[in-house]
């Protein structure tokens, strides 16, 4: 007789971090079940790439032994001659060219504990800072612009403040298509809150007020709006005297963003942001925002300028208000609160904090130095400099999700020791001299941190594939035979040393994760859940004060031209995630959407002569792909944009037609998000 069980797991996807449960027969996934163990969070919902992960455990092309490439081919090796070798080759770049030349990227879907052990890796055995995630990519922006105003690099309300909030505000976030689970909370929110949208393409129904500003322009129509609130004295004086610092000096920043210079550049109805001032000066309201926000080289900027509305119209720090980054992946928050970050350690410390420093040194007896690493796309950079020798990738793709593919590959190519830790053959272990297979949520138990700061554990339903092994005895055997006596039994094992290190996890133990629905951090104790909703009562510095930041006005917005009169947007599907290794392996996911598109505006199309399903080329100033044209149902593109799905990086690469250049000056963010191309018509 057969036996099934079912599994409590979190969903490895988006940053909603989903429970569901995996149902296991005879030690094999067979499929995703929800039996709505967390009401408050997706209680039966699931969307359909949550329901994948049976598909992916299961799939042929995992990878189940490490290979080590030889004479150009990637050839089948055993665990200790792979970690013999890459702990050798380490140890001879560091002796050669020193800890520096040396970079690990982690990827926002493995677990707390071997988030924590990757940068700890780096820190304490490469002995460098450079170390990054793909955080990076999507909301480094929101990391260092929270830091900058409020103290945590997070989100400061939950979403139970979507049933309190009277107005949610939403800006370049498709939840539809990128973060489902919180789709279906706006439409069942209990209160009938107002829901100002702002995104060009937003397929929401049922929007009360609807913004679409020009892409990367978000700073200035949100600044206007600020403007509006002064000029009206609407603001909330009590709240910004009594818990805010730097009110003035924003005051005056604001003269420049008038009504002209919003309506030239933003291409935003004055009369609009006149409304919504009315509303979120008046009323409860929670800001939420996603990559269309964030992934622009003035991606910080535009945070702080949210930020500095929050606290404008005392929206922060009370119930029903507050501010979310909509976060891509299951761990992407996590990773990060762990130190897989060049800027910062375990618990967001910066590494200017000198107490921390020292307390971190004595605490793994190392040294650190007070200098920060290199951010991920600088680590690519500094490959042509000869600057970075070596990199270890875990579960990253920077192949395909970095822009300018084709120079990212070349570097790649350039690099002395390329070592990759993924589940599938992806992109980047093609070029990779040594790969190892790592086992996938589902196959290994540990604690994921969701994009509303909730810490869940997810357990163990079945055994890794093959000789496939959990990331962090990876990285351990690696320590280990690099010679250092790391002795974790199992992850939590780690995590009970991240909370130690950290007080803001310290309450979140394993016991108290298995009887809860999940903790918050902060959490300093297990007889609570943790601080649901952040700065009630303090800001997080010593003065306890919320910092306004005033925002200059870009000198240069990227624009069309003449010569590129397209802007081409890349966007995201509700079918497919990210890099796609994952979505375009399952029968599910991949049936409904396979290959990759662009859509144009209608008029567009017949003034290109252009029909469903024909071939353009375009063009961008640093690059070239061709694609097929596609109609999508309920998607209206804007005239004269064209909006291209990331998730099709095999078929259509537009990573091809981005640039690394200009990156975010506070946050290193590229500008992903838009590019100005040409196109033309293949016959
Ligand atoms: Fe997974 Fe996000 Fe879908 Fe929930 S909404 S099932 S977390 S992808």
């Amino acid at each position: 007789m057969s036996q099934q069980k079912e599994i409590p797991i979190v969903c490895p996807y988006c940053g909603v971090g989903c429970n569901t449960e995996l149902v296991v027969e005879d030690g094999k996934a067979v499929k995703v079940i929800v039996k709505g163990r967390n009401p408050d969070l997706n209680g039966k919902f699931i969307c359909i790439k949550g329901l994948t992960v049976a598909d992916i455990l299961n799939h042929e092309d995992r990878l189940k032994s490490p290979l080590l490439k030889i004479k150009n081919e990637h050839v089948e090796t055993d665990w200790s001659n792979a970690i013999k070798t890459t702990a050798t080759k380490l140890n001879e770049i560091i002796e050669k060219y020193g800890n520096n030349s040396i970079g690990v990227l982690v990827s926002g879907k493995i677990s707390n504990e071997e988030g924590y052990l990757a940068q700890k890796f780096a820190r304490t055995v490469i002995k460098t800072h450079n170390v990054d995630t793909c955080a990076r990519l999507c909301h480094s922006p929101s990391e260092v612009a929270l830091k900058m105003q409020f103290g945590y690099g997070a989100a400061s309300a939950c979403i139970n403040d979507f049933n309190e909030a009277e107005v949610v505000m939403l800006v370049g976030a498709n939840t539809r298509f990128t973060h489902p689970g919180i789709w279906n909370l706006l439409r069942r929110r209990e209160k009938k809150s107002i829901l100002i949208v702002v995104d060009l393409f937003e397929a929401i129904s049922s929007i009360d007020i609807k913004l679409t500003p020009n892409p990367s322009t978000d700073l200035i129509w949100l600044n206007g709006l600020a403007k509006i609130i002064v000029d009206k004295q609407i603001y909330d004086t009590e709240f910004i005297n009594e818990r805010t610092i730097g009110f003035k000096r924003f005051k005056q920043s604001l003269e420049i963003y008038d009504k002209d210079t919003v309506e030239q550049i933003a291409n935003v109805p004055y009369t609009q942001l006149q409304k919504i001032a009315d509303l979120i000066s008046k009323k409860k309201t929670v800001f939420v925002w996603g990559m269309g926000l964030t992934q622009h080289a003035n991606g910080t900027d535009a945070v702080l300028s949210i930020g500095n509305l929050a606290m404008l119209t005392g929206n922060i720090g009370k119930k029903g208000t507050g501010v979310i980054p909509l976060r891509g992946q299951n761990n992407v928050q996590g990773v990060v609160d762990m130190g897989a970050n060049p800027f910062s350690l375990t618990g967001g410390y910066s590494l200017t904090d000198k107490g921390a420093l020292t307390h971190f040194e004595g605490f793994w007896n190392t040294r650190l130095s007070e200098e920060p690493g290199l951010s991920a796309t600088q680590m690519i950079h500094k490959i042509l400099d000869g600057k970075i020798k070596a990199l270890y990738v875990i579960g990253e793709n920077p192949a395909f999700s970095e822009p300018q593919s084709a120079f990212v590959k070349w570097m790649l190519r350039n690099l002395e020791l390329l070592i990759v830790q993924d589940i599938f053959l992806t992109e980047t272990a093609k070029y990779a001299d040594i790969i190892f297979p790592a086992a996938a949520l589902g196959e290994k138990e540990g604690t994921y941190t969701n994009a509303h700061r909730l810490i869940q554990l997810s357990a163990k339903a079945v055994d890794p594939p093959g000789s496939a092994k959990v990331d962090w005895e990876i990285i351990q055997d690696l320590a280990q035979s690099m010679g250092y006596k790391w002795n974790y039994k199992n992850s939590e094992d780690i995590w009970n040393e991240a909370r130690e290190i950290a007080p803001i996890f310290r309450g979140a133990s394993y016991s108290h994760l298995k009887e809860s629905n999940g903790l918050f951090w902060p959490i300093y104790d297990d007889k609570s859940t943790g601080i649901e909703r952040l700065y009630i009562d303090r800001f997080m510095f010593s003065d306890n004060r919320a910092r306004f930041y005033p925002i200059k006005i870009p000198s240069i917005f990227t624009h069309t031209t003449d010569e590129y009169p397209f802007m081409l947007v890349t966007h995201r599907l509700y079918e497919q995630f990210n890099t796609g290794e994952m979505t375009l392996r399952s029968k599910i996911t991949s049936k409904k959407v396979k290959k990759g598109f662009v859509a144009l505006n209608d008029s567009d199309t017949i003034s290109l002569d252009l029909s469903n399903n024909s071939s353009i080329r375009i063009n961008s100033p640093y690059g070239s792909i061709v694609s097929p044209i596609k109609i999508i149902k309920g998607m209206k593109v804007p005239s004269g944009y064209i909006f291209a799905p990331i998730h099709f990086f095999t078929y259509t690469n537009f990573n091809e037609l981005t640039s690394t250049y200009p990156l975010d000056p506070k946050a290193h963010m590229p500008s992903l998000k838009k590019i100005p191309v040409n196109i033309e018509k293949i016959n």
